[in-house]
């Protein structure tokens, strides 16, 4: 063992492994792995090795896709025997909910071109594994790439080829504490010590405590898993093939063959943590005695979904621990404010997902981005609220238990809920308010009666006339939003104006005006939809997406240049959106500011009544409309003078999922949807708002690089579907004469234009209006066109009166 290293990956199991394969892979092999015990002493050595290529999020779908394809490669290049058997696999729907999901989720594989499922019968799955039973069951899907693998051998495999490209690693020797210096970490182990440039947490079920050594509060914990093996199944002696990996999710089990017998693993609803604080130093690679009574429903369950498993008895249990983060996908990536301190943990599915975990991480540490759109594992999707334990407990238990359970997208889960809420949050409850959840805070989605219940669906909801209804208040009268749910960055300092301009594409607002701002990755990819607003008085906001606040602070502050002070004010300040024509009327009530001064994109500070507020005359909705901020205590007296100031004119409070259609009739696209850091300014507009002429902006090369060659090969478009009943939601495909020509980033109904719209990425060639088009809403094909990007008031005429 070297005194340094370049990288020390903290643990041996299947994503530590990785790690140091992709570095050594992608030229940095002056790194170590280091492992207390031996290689897969934690969670890897005892997994069902079950590998499939499907996930909700696609991105996750995509890396899951990498790692099973990486896998035949590592056995080449390590030699190492890592027991693959591609069975294929299915997945069966027991409900007609869930087999109109399995349906719309068949075609979003296709969207994300994973092109090796497809759906098929009860009849046809019974032929395919003949000791399922299809009582029931309704449909499933197919997919080629699923299987199984040894996952010992897995694991020695990719450290044998990671040793083979000149990464190390070494057994029995644990890390016992941490300590930054100027250049990196000082790693100290029961070996002696290390300095390193990047040290990487890859800990396992100890990732609790090897954060604690940097003093970092993960959001993960460990939960218990059971599974069993079988004896001997007659039936599947006489077989001339295995049967496929089986998931049966309404019976809450996953099957595979194991030898001549099978391996049943349950996602247990009654679920139990396990050591919340990290494994005990000294837990070896021991089990837990199987907990029948715990999981006896789902057991009941499968024994009735695989019949023959009532007449062989059991050869093995296994109840082991392995870890997850709140939403269940892993934490990877640098962790905000500990320099070289990463993050490769929480990985609930290591032989699936460790693949692509690797390859991000190692493109993230040697390029400073990975290539792919890693958001939705990025360890700073989470901000310090996710540091507490009962909201660990409460969302990891609540995913966990919901892993086969259907979550409709209007569904509102309650686990870390409700945690932040703005102050007018009672009275607004009271007003009928129905609240979803953005990060930490609590976000009003529409206003019902008391008595209302939203009906989980997957089509349009009971809640689509309320919301129609609100839609039309803001686009006829005056509608109020709480917008504390955008997130809110103060910049300021003598360098402010020069630091903005760099980080942003965007020529900067003049004094006392706001303006879009693109954000880029040196790479020219999207890292923020921002809006930037200059005071006037030497202080400028940036404003995005509320959840985005822990992600976009790392990014300025790794970028923060001297004589620059930048502030996240989430804490601090709140506001309420005013929209609609009537709105003007009502903020003029009750300031003496002479209003009629404040154009389209101007922003003052002023006082209204008696609060001092920041206001931009700006609206998501494309009304005319005014951004109300004030300090977060002045909440409540806002919202009651605006109410009072808007009695006259009939001022109703609307939610987001008015705005969400509002701002869908303008063409106007939002993070996570339209925007991803996956995708490009040319791609979606973006470019309109890049100032071209400035001397240098992050990004610029790659920007102009995109402006000036061959331009992107998608663009986006607005289309209007023939849907009546449900409308497309994201990922869906878009064809043309049968071929996959684009998918849709987001849909919706427009209340005003009464049309079914979605906003897609489709090829260059077809993104031109009246081109006629296919999608898949819901599963279902439906005709399509491409139409004007805002059919609602299409030269923007409204907002700017
Ligand atoms: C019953 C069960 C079934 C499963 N089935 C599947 C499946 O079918 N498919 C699938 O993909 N996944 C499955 N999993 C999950 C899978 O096991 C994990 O996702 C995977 O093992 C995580 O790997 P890891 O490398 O992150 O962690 P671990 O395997 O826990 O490795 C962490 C390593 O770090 C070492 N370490 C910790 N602290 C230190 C220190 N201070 N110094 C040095 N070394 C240290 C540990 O000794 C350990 O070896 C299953 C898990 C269980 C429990």
């Amino acid at each position: 063992m070297k005194s340094h290293y370049r990288v020390v990956v903290i643990g041996g199991g299947v994503v530590g492994a990785s790690v140091i394969y992709h570095l050594a892979k992608f030229g940095w092999s002056d790194v170590c792995m280091l492992e207390r015990s031996v290689l897969t002493a934690g969670s890897s050595w005892h997994a069902a090795g079950g590998i499939h290529a499907l996930n909700a999020d696609p991105n996750i779908s995509a890396l899951q896709a990498y790692t099973i394809d990486l896998l035949q490669e590592i056995e080449a290049e390590s030699g190492q025997d890592i027991g693959l058997h591609m069975t294929g696999g299915l997945t069966m729907a027991g409900t007609p909910d869930r087999w109109e999901w399995l349906q719309s989720q068949y075609r979003v594989y296709q969207s994300i071109g994973i092109s090796d499922c497809r759906l098929v019968t009860p009849k046809e799955a019974g032929e395919l594994n003949p000791i399922m039973s299809t009582e029931g069951l309704l449909g499933g899907m197919w997919a080629d790439r699923e299987g199984y693998l040894d996952t010992t051998g897995t694991v020695h495999a990719y450290a044998k080829a990671a040793r083979k490209r000149g990464a190390e690693y070494f057994e029995h020797t644990k890390v016992e504490a941490l300590e930054q210096t100027q250049d990196g970490w000082r790693v100290q182990t029961d070996k002696g010590t290390i300095t390193c440039e990047h040290v990487v947490n890859a800990g396992g079920l100890w990732a609790k405590q090897i954060g604690r050594m940097a003093g970092v509060e993960l959001p993960v914990s460990p939960l218990k898993h059971h599974y069993l093996i079988s004896d001997t199944i007659a039936k599947l002696e006489n077989l001339d093939f295995e049967v496929p990996m089986t998931v049966d999710l309404e019976g809450f089990t996953y099957l595979r063959q194991d030898q001549k017998g099978v391996l049943l693993g349950i996602y247990e609803i009654n679920h139990e943590h396990w050591a919340m604080d990290g494994a005990p130093w000294d837990y070896g690679m021991e089990l837990f005695q199987e907990q029948t009574d715990r999981i006896e429903n789902e057991l009941i369950l499968g024994f009735e979904r695989y019949p023959a498993l009532q007449d062989v008895g059991i050869k093995t249990w296994v109840n082991g621990a392995f870890t997850f983060s709140p939403d269940g996908n892993p934490l990877v990536g640098p962790v905000p404010g500990k320099r070289g301190y990463w993050c490769a943990c929480a990985v609930m599915a290591g032989f699936l997902q460790g693949g692509g975990v690797g390859k991000s991480l190692a493109e993230w540490m040697i390029h400073g981005e990975p290539e792919a759109d890693v958001y939705g594992m990025d360890v700073a999707r989470y901000g310090k609220f996710a540091e507490n334990r009962e909201f660990i407990k409460q969302t990891t238990g609540q995913f966990y238990s919901r892993r086969f359970v259907m979550t409709y997208p209007n569904e509102q889960l309650p686990a870390g809920r409700p945690l932040k809420m703005a102050p007018a949050h009672d009275a607004m409850t009271a007003a009928g308010c129905q609240w979803g959840n953005s990060w930490d805070l609590e976000v009003p989605l529409y206003f019902a009666s008391e008595e209302f219940q939203e009906n989980p669906s997957l089509k349009r909801s009971n809640a689509f006339p309320l919301v129609g209804s609100e839609c039309k208040t803001v686009r006829t009268g005056v509608g109020l939003l709480d917008i504390t749910g955008f997130s809110r960055f103060e910049v300021s300092g003598p360098n402010a104006e020069a630091w903005l301009d760099n980080i942003l594409a965007s020529k900067l607002p003049k004094p006392g005006r706001a303006g879009l701002a693109p954000m880029l990755s040196e790479e020219g990819k999207l890292k923020g939809d921002l809006t930037v607003f200059n005071w006037g008085d030497g202080t400028w906001w940036i404003m995005g997406s509320y959840y985005l606040r822990a992600w976009h602070m790392r990014w300025f502050n790794d970028h923060l240049t001297e004589g620059v002070s930048i502030i996240d004010l989430g804490e601090d300040w709140a506001g309420f959106s005013l929209s609609g024509p009537d709105s003007k009327d009502v903020i003029s009530k009750i300031t003496d500011f002479s209003i009629n001064e404040l154009k389209f994109m101007g922003c003052a500070t002023m006082d209204i009544d008696l609060i001092r507020a920041k206001v931009g005359r700006l609206s998501v909705t494309g009304e005319l409309g005014y951004e109300i901020h004030c300090r977060m205590g002045d909440h409540i007296a806002l919202r009651r003078l605006l109410l009072k100031a808007g009695a006259e004119c009939g001022i109703r409070e609307f939610g987001f999922n008015a705005l969400l259609s509002l701002r869908l009739e303008k063409g106007f696209g939002i993070w996570s949807a339209e925007f991803t850091q996956g995708y490009t300014p040319g791609m979606t507009g973006m470019d309109q708002w890049i100032d071209w002429d400035k001397e240098h902006f992050i990004g610029q090369a790659a920007a102009i690089k995109e402006r000036d060659g061959n331009g992107p090969s998608q663009k986006l478009v607005m289309l209007e579907i023939d849907a009546d009943y449900a409308d497309a939601s994201g990922y869906e495909p878009v064809w043309n004469n049968d071929s996959l020509v684009g998918f849709v980033t987001s849909g919706g109904y427009g209340h005003t234009v009464k049309k079914s719209l979605a906003l897609a990425l489709v090829n260059n060639e077809l993104a031109k209006k009246d081109q006629k088009l296919k999608v898949h809403v819901v599963g279902v094909e439906k005709d399509a066109k491409v139409i004007q990007m805002s059919p609602y008031d299409p030269d923007g005429l409204v907002m700017r009166v």
